[in-house]
């Protein structure tokens, strides 16, 4: 057996342990036992944290680089990671399950969040306002925010971090970024890239640890803007953290997202989409097409299809190329999913594959299962599971399937498989949720903004306009008259 590593966190350039020497283990969940050590943050490495990107954000050398020098770092970090996709995306397997041709080819394409605002840095300007006044110049200039606190869950951190830190720091930003206590390790291996990028000490500083760590963080004075990736409970205690500092925030959080098949669709192509937005990433998505939508006269034949291809995914070792599908995270992840397809089917609803773990493999492993719901107030059609179970709704008309899917707290996501272009452009726009995929299903650029409505958060991330969100606009006023000041006492 591999000994466990000792990792540290990075604050203010250098790589330390918790203040007190507190750790925690890192569980593999391919087999259940520790195989890295974690620093436990206490309050007080929280709040050196803190003070050192506030410092480096308005004293050090990063306060003065030019937008261009910023982006000069954002491209050369792109670049390491890019050079160092393996053993990136390596960790992140092994602290997952993620599959490393996932984990790998995500590395990868993640260096071009980084070259994307790496270009933008420099074309953040301000505007000449058209003033109602006389003799004056009136201009705004888009000021970074201060000091950014990142709060990752443990599924694509990479992923997450980038569309975070990429338009914080093109912005001008610094960030204090809390990995995930399940997955800590690629974050830290991650945050070696920053020092060889040409970042200062102090713009990037990555801190470990459970909810703690992250309240104090949220609720730190010194923290500008939060911007939040987990889960609606820990949402709810960021908002009220934020009162504490009156931080702006952003949330990414999840979704129970709709996958409508009409019975014009091309079906093999929406077999496909389908397999791909529910079984990816073992369903640990939360773009993760998790509610099946599909027209009464075909239904029964997409679900025989689907259902075989299904029961035909290789599951196995992530780190094997010829795997499709992984395990689960946690054990606690198992739990829930466990708990929920045994009352989805005490509800009436009817296991057309899965619904266990599949014999000989490892802990956390289930199988792709898919649930047919007679009724969509069952409990499994809204919750998300945050795993490889699909549930699935029938239905008749246009209307009717548009109703389906809005009949939900969540809004993340949606996918919509039909050859009818009219229909198309009419689904997707009656849709509430922040990203409709037509034909297709979970793709993601740097170019496109990601986020949801309703229970699925507020806030984009990625595109030009996240990076526009890690600005305040300063209003500059400039008396250009040769006349003094006259009236004191007068509003201009
Ligand atoms: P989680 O909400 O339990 O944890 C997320 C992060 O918040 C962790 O780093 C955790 O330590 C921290 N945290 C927990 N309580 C906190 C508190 N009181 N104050 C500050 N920080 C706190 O989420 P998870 O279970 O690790 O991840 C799964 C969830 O993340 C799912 O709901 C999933 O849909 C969501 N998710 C959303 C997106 C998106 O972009 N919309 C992407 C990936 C995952």
């Amino acid at each position: 057996m591999d000994a466990i590593q000792d990792y540290h966190m990075l604050i203010d350039g250098a790589w330390v342990p918790a203040s007190d020497g507190a750790a925690f283990d890192s569980l593999s969940p391919l087999t259940g036992a520790p195989w890295a050590r974690i620093p436990e943050a206490t309050e007080a490495d929280i709040d050196r944290a803190v003070r050192a990107a506030d410092r480096a954000g308005t004293t050090g050398p990063w306060a003065t680089m030019t937008p261009t020098q910023r982006g000069k770092c954002l491209r050369k970090l792109g670049d390491l990671l890019a050079e160092r996709s393996e053993a990136l995306g390596e960790a992140e397997t092994r602290d997952t399950g993620k599959m490393l041709k996932e984990t790998r080819w995500q590395a990868k394409y993640i260096a071009e969040f980084f070259h994307f605002f790496a270009g933008a840095a420099d074309k953040i300007a301000g505007e000449v306002l058209p003033i109602d006044k006389p003799d004056l110049f009136v201009f705004t200039n888009r000021e970074p925010l201060g000091v950014v606190a990142a709060v990752v869950p443990w599924n694509s951190q990479l992923f997450l971090a980038a569309v975070k830190l990429g338009p914080a720091l093109a912005a001008g930003n610094t960030v204090v970024l809390k990995a995930s206590e399940h997955a800590s390790v690629p974050m830290l291996d991650f945050g070696r890239l920053f020092d060889e990028a040409g970042f200062p000490p102090g713009v990037v500083n990555i801190v470990t640890g459970h909810e703690a760590a992250g309240k104090a963080l949220t609720s730190h004075s010194l923290v500008a803007r939060i911007a939040f990736t987990g889960g609606p409970n820990a949402a709810r205690h960021i908002v009220r953290n934020s009162a504490e500092n009156f931080a702006e925030v952003s949330l990414e959080l999840g979704g129970k997202s709709p996958f409508i098949v009409f019975a014009d669709a091309d079906i093999d192509s929406a077999v496909n989409g389908c397999m791909a937005g529910i079984f990816g990433a073992t369903g640990q998505s939360c773009v993760a097409g998790s509610r099946l939508i599909v027209q009464d006269s075909i239904a029964d034949d997409f679900l025989d299809r689907l259902t075989k291809a299904a029961k035909a995914i290789r599951i196995g070792d992530p780190m094997d190329d010829a795997t499709q599908m992984g395990p689960l995270c946690t054990e606690g992840q198992l739990r829930h999913i466990e708990h929920h397809v045994a009352l989805a089917q005490e509800q009436g609803a009817k296991l057309l594959t899965g619904g266990r773990q599949p014999p000989g493999l490892g802990l956390t492993y289930y199988e792709p299962t898919i649930l047919d719901c007679p009724r969509p107030d069952l409990t499994v059609v809204d919750t998300e599971l945050f795993g490889p179970v699909l549930s699935v709704l029938r239905f008749k008309t246009e209307d009717e399937a548009i109703a389906l899917a809005n009949r939900s707290v969540h809004g993340l996501a949606a996918g919509v498989f039909t050859l009818n272009g009219a229909r198309q452009m009419r689904v997707a726009r009656a849709i509430r949720a922040g990203i409709v995929w037509v034909n297709t299903y979970r793709a993601v650029s740097p170019i496109a903004a990601f986020g949801g409505v309703k229970g699925s958060g507020y806030g984009r991330e990625s595109g030009f306009q996240a990076m526009w969100d890690y600005t305040r606009p300063k209003t500059i006023w400039v008396n250009t008259s040769a006349e003094p000041v006259a009236n004191p006492f007068v509003m201009r």
